[in-house]
């Protein structure tokens, strides 16, 4: 997840915001708590519009590319159609200018979307005998 670089999390307990490493990110994205890296509280984000914005990401990822492929083909149609005589050297001038432009814009947006700030909350651990006795409860309603 080379694209989710760049966020931060927020621990509620120290109130440090700090830069999320890999292994915290795919944490975050199984729901799965982890460590606060200074308070050694257990994280886990659990408001469900940052997580949904957390997810969408990885679509964030492929504007790059596909920006890129975009560009480079309006780019060479622009060319052609000026070698071929169908638009003036001005008109693939001022082409070209669009599509330059709109690609920053993009990758300047996709960016901003890509970084955010996520605020972690401070969960009680669930002990090992607790979750066993739920289980066990579970079990037996259902029988
Ligand atoms: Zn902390």
């Amino acid at each position: 997840m080379t694209a989710a670089l760049g966020i931060k999390g927020h621990c509620a307990h120290c109130d440090i915001t700090f830069e999320l490493k890999p292994w915290q990110l795919n944490a975050i994205a199984i729901e799965e708590p982890f460590d606060c890296p200074y308070c050694q509280r257990i994280l886990q984000l659990n408001c469900p519009v940052q997580l949904r914005h957390f997810k969408a990401l990885d679509r964030w990822a492929l504007v790059r590319p596909s920006m890129v492929a975009l560009t480079c083909m309006v780019l060479i149609v622009a060319l052609v159609a000026e070698w071929l005589g169908l638009i003036s050297v001005i008109g693939q001038f001022n082409i070209s200018l669009m599509v330059v432009l709109l690609h920053c814009l993009v990758l300047r947006y996709a960016r901003h979307r890509q970084r955010m700030t996520l605020d972690l909350h401070v969960v009680s651990p669930v002990l090992p005998i607790e979750q066993l006795a739920r289980i066990a409860g579970a079990r037996l309603s259902q029988r």
